[in-house]
């Protein structure tokens, strides 16, 4: 049976297993799915070992995917803008690398939540890898404007300034939390690590227009903290991330198996799970 798995450190949290083995149930594909913990000097010996035991494809999470993206011998243009790879497929004679977070995070906005990006004044919040893993998908969802705003305002104009060749007609700018006092989004998206420990960036109130979404990429049991503020705020809408963790699991499930699964059950079954805990 093909094995495929998810790798990082620590990993005994992690619900791709669950979300994968549904995806396989569902599309009738025979294939193994486990968690993988690596030591965190034995990234590369854990890949090598897992493949010549018939490994076929693996997910990358905390703390691997820089060391993924070395590892790749080619990779797909959006994980070489996103300059980290979360899921690896093996070839014969290469190793795949590429990053599904930024798809799955859009298709979470469009399919799942069901807004319009084209057009949209979005705000992203931060300036890590997650924030870019998600502007090249982002952009090309053709928005009006895109803002990155960072606490380390350096780090969000770099991220500008490197993302700026895809803009297209899209402004693209960056800034201080501070420097958003007046501005109005139709979308912000909290891609800080501030909710993890239970805080939030500090944002100047009257951030959301008219119909807005808050999207919080953490995702828990009830509102995060980051939700939680928005509503204060007037966002008409608040979302967490489960669905973007849904999305990217079913577009490396696609490029592995090549069947698109349906995530609708998937999410609604693990959001059951997370509420009743
Ligand atoms: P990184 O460590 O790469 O980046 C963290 C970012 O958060 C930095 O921009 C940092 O600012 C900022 N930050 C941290 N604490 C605060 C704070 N108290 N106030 C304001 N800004 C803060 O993290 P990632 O980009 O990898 O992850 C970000 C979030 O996205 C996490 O919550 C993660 O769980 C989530 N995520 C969710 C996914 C999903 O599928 N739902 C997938 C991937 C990530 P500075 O630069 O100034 O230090």
């Amino acid at each position: 049976m093909d094995r495929y798995a998810v790798v990082g450190n620590p990993i005994a949290h992690s619900r791709s297993p669950q979300i994968h083995a549904a995806f396989a149930r569902q599309t009738g594909q025979a294939l193994r799915y486990e968690a993988l913990l690596a030591p965190v000097d034995g990234f590369a010996r854990t890949v090598a070992d897992f493949r010549a035991h018939g490994g076929r494809g693996l997910n990358v999470t905390v703390p691997f995917k820089l060391e993924a993206f070395a590892l790749a011998t080619r990779r797909t243009p959006r994980a070489e803008m996103a300059g980290a790879v979360n899921t690896l497929a093996f070839e014969a004679d290469a190793i795949l690398g590429d990053n599904t977070d930024g798809a799955g995070l859009v298709r979470d906005l469009e399919a799942n939540l069901g807004l319009a990006l084209a057009g949209c004044r979005i705000l992203l919040l931060g300036a890590g890898g997650a924030c870019r893993g998600a502007l090249l998908p982002l952009l090309a969802s053709q928005p009006a404007a895109l803002t990155i705003a960072n606490r380390s305002v350096d780090k969000a104009a770099a991220l500008a300034a490197l993302f700026a060749p895809e803009a297209g007609a899209a402004t693209l700018d960056a800034c201080g939390f501070d420097a958003l006092a007046g501005r109005r989004f139709d979308l912000v998206i909290n891609a800080t690590s501030a909710s993890l420990a239970g805080a939030l960036p500090p944002l100047p109130p009257g951030l959301y227009a008219e119909g807005a979404l808050a999207y919080d990429m953490m995702y828990g049991r009830g509102d995060t903290p980051f939700m939680a503020a928005a509503r204060a705020d007037g966002a008409a809408r608040v979302a967490d991330g489960l669905g973007m963790l849904v999305e990217q699991a079913a577009e490396s499930f696609t490029l592995w198996r090549d069947v698109r699964p349906d995530t609708a059950p998937v999410l609604a079954e693990l959001r059951r799970q997370i509420d009743g805990s």
